[in-house]
């Protein structure tokens, strides 16, 4: 199969752009998080594993082929690559996949982890979300517990896309949140949209503690 070498460097830089984005806003803190776009029908680019999102260069990107697998073989793809190749296999139309480990999207993965998914409903900012028209939506972000049997959890996720019309992303419990779209300017929209929904959720729960307790 012949790869298309232009269109991988083109996704590996898109890749180091939005890491130092990603990095700056302080969703990747400790090497974490992983981003990956699709080059074609057959291969996608994802940050190799371990690297710091802040400062990846085009070497720390690989190829991969849509089971996962590196085609180069001197390097490893992070533990999490079968997470995305599971998406683009489900859906043609996934450009790009982009997994943070932000503070806010942990914490409340942890808080709402038993009720299994996150409820946000009017918000303006929703509108940023695909198929959504008005402030006037709920939409439930599922949690998924973490694990390291990335297979199982590859397995969840597909039966959940598949039972509910669910476009846009899940959290794994204490871990992260994933979300995706037709290409890379999408797939930061919607984790700059989510980041801020957590943001102001987490805001929210803790002044209705505060204005209880006083
Ligand atoms: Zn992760």
């Amino acid at each position: 199969m012949m790869i298309n070498e232009r269109a991988f460097q083109v996704s590996a830089q898109n890749i180091c752009e939005v890491g130092r984005f990603l990095y700056s806003k302080g969703w990747c803190p400790a090497t974490s998080s992983n981003f990956s776009m699709r080059v074609d029908e057959y291969f996608a680019a994802i940050t190799a594993s371990g690297k710091h999102k802040g400062e990846l260069s085009v070497q720390d990107i690989l190829l991969i082929d849509m089971n996962g697998n590196a085609i180069q073989d001197n390097v490893k793809p992070s533990a999490e690559t079968f997470l995305h190749t599971a998406l683009y296999q489900r859906d043609p139309q996934i450009g790009c996949v982009l997994h943070t480990h932000s503070v806010n999207a942990t914490v409340l993965s942890r808080l709402f982890e038993k009720q299994g998914f996150l409820e946000v409903e009017d918000y303006e900012v929703l509108k940023a979300l695909p198929n959504i028209e008005t402030h006037e939506t709920k939409i439930s972000i599922p949690i998924f517990p973490n694990t390291q049997d990335i297979a199982m959890l590859a397995k969840q996720v597909d039966d959940y896309l598949n039972k509910n019309q669910q476009d846009f992303g899940y959290c794994i419990a204490g871990h992260g949140f994933y979300t995706w779209g037709k290409d890379i300017e999408t797939a930061r929209r919607h984790i700059e949209a989510f980041e801020f929904l957590f943001e102001c959720v987490v805001l929210e729960l803790q002044l209705k503690c505060k204005l209880n307790a006083s």
